[in-house]
């Protein structure tokens, strides 16, 4: 690369700030490590944060032969879905799903409004759509509601707050299972709310249904999360004890499924390498202090913190000739899969690796509004370093989580040669260049090339859907 010099120079030292040495990440992780512990010992505290380590009441795992027919629910994105999964019992499935509008209004009125809505929603899936159960047969729902709940039981849990544009009125504190099953019952609907979801466990429970096995389901989307399966014993917090707990393990029950919610891993910054850039994108956000690791790592940040190195060159007089333009001013103005767009073309023989510094000028000209005239090759290979430290930074990070999961794991798992599944979801997973291939480097450094080996990372998807299924399936199959 031919930059010039004070190009290069406030580059090195980006590079710098975004250093993820081996060091670092064995810290990161054995701190990780601590939070898993706590968490499973207890509640975070005003004096002590850590990971909230969520039981999901989840005792069994699929092997890939579970059969029937389920409905599955999800709400918590821009749509509410509907789906009837048929499980075929050999891994694989079948399904029909519908997508219903959630009106701004909904999102903000009462509570049953949104549950009736809901509701209905239900039964016009089942009266239109159709379903392949009989008449007769009481159709299990699997609910995933991808808002703080304070679960309780399979299938129940009650509402601590609401995100992502959601405010109704008169649901804060009550069970979101309940408010769907009254909903229902008023319609006369024949079906069974038996499951509440949270979409990492749905992603464990298809990998596992795909694979015949799984360890953690994992997401790196708009935020990201993970879920894994724990023994029993070491899930204090549920205060199992003495006759009760060998009572579980004979019947099999000496696993659960934990919700880590690890997006919230460090908010204490004890370990995580912030950056000036991570803590202005942390000071303007929604939520500042809170989902630490989640702005270093998920779609939702990665751009953001991009954009920010970005502007820093920029008005530094080293890059762009010292222009910015509207997008790259606007906060969130540069999406996480312009990241991908600017890296991809450097991957040998992707479509655009004939001429990366043409492919990204494409990008930086139409997607970031620069004038052709401010855009040098010098430029573009110094955007693309950019988004490639801080995505690199990002998925280095993310095998932390995987690292820590191991560890937790590994008085369970060692000595069985299998192998550990590792089931993720989400965009970064999908269509980021070269995710597993940093993330898996990464692993090697924090667990050594033994230990990484074991690791086996797999696309899992729909876990709202397939996984909702399955965890109404494993309620139905514990009543
Ligand atoms: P969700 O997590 O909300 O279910 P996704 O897994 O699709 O949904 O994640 C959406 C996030 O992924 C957004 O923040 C978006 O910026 C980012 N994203 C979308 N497409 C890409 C891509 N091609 N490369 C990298 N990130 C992407």
């Amino acid at each position: 690369d031919d930059l010039p010099l004070a190009l290069d120079k406030a580059l090195t030292e980006v590079e710098r700030q975004f250093d993820t040495p081996t060091r670092l990440l064995k810290d990161i992780t054995d701190r990780m490590l601590w939070e898993f512990r706590k968490g499973l010992a207890g509640a975070p505290t005003e004096d002590e944060s850590f990971m909230p380590m969520i039981p999901s009441y989840l005792q069994q795992i699929p092997h890939g032969t579970e059969k029937g027919t389920f409905l599955a629910l999800d709400l918590g994105g821009t749509n509410l879905r509907v789906c009837e999964v048929e499980l075929l019992g050999d891994s694989k499935w079948r399904m029909k799903q519908q997508k219903y509008k959630v009106s701004e209004a909904l999102k903000v009125g009462e509570v049953t409004a949104l549950f009736d809505y809901i509701a209905g929603s239900v039964d016009h899936f089942l009266t239109e759509i159709g379903t392949s159960a009989s008449e007769d047969e009481k159709l299990h729902l699997g609910f995933t509601f991808s808002f703080p709940v304070q679960q309780t039981a399979i299938a129940a849990g009650t509402l601590m707050s609401w995100t992502k544009g959601f405010e109704c009125k008169n649901a804060i504190g009550k069970d979101v299972v309940q408010l769907l099953q009254d909903a229902l019952d008023r319609k006369h609907i024949h079906v069974r709310c038996s499951a509440l979801v949270n979409d990492t466990c749905g992603t464990l429970m298809a990998a596992a249904y795909e694979r015949g096995d799984c360890l953690c389901g994992g997401i790196f989307g708009t935020g990201t999360n993970g879920a894994y399966v724990e023994d029993i014993d070491q899930l204090t917090k549920m205060g199992f004890q003495g006759d009760e707990l060998e009572e579980n393990k004979r019947h099999g029950l000496d696993k659960m499924v934990v919700n880590t919610e690890w997006g919230a891993f460090d908010n204490e910054r004890t370990v995580l390498p912030f950056t000036i850039f991570d803590s202005r994108v942390d000071r303007i956000s929604i939520n500042p202090r809170k989902q630490a690791y989640e702005k270093m790592i998920s779609g939702m940040y990665l751009g953001e913190v991009t954009r920010n190195v970005l502007l820093h060159l920029v008005d530094s007089q080293v890059l762009f000739k010292g222009y910015s333009t509207r997008a790259l001013n606007a906060h969130y103005g540069l999406d996480t899969a312009l990241m991908s767009a600017l890296e991809a073309p450097f991957v040998p023989n992707s479509p655009a690796s004939s001429d990366p510094l043409a492919a990204v000028r494409d990008v930086l000209t139409s997607s970031l509004g620069l004038a052709p005239a401010l855009v040098a090759d010098a430029d573009c290979s110094a955007a693309a370093r950019v988004s490639e430290v801080v995505g690199t930074r990002g998925c280095r990070l993310a095998a932390c989580a995987i690292a820590a999961t191991v560890r937790q794991t590994e008085k369970t798992t060692q000595g069985q040669e299998k192998e550990l599944v590792f089931g993720l979801d989400g965009s970064l997973v999908e269509f980021y260049p070269r995710f597993e291939q940093r993330v898996r480097d990464a692993l090697v450094e924090i667990l050594g090339e033994e230990d990484a080996k074991r690791v086996k990372i797999a696309l899992a998807k729909d876990g709202s859907g397939v996984g909702a299924a399955l965890c109404a399936q494993a309620a139905a199959a514990m009543e």
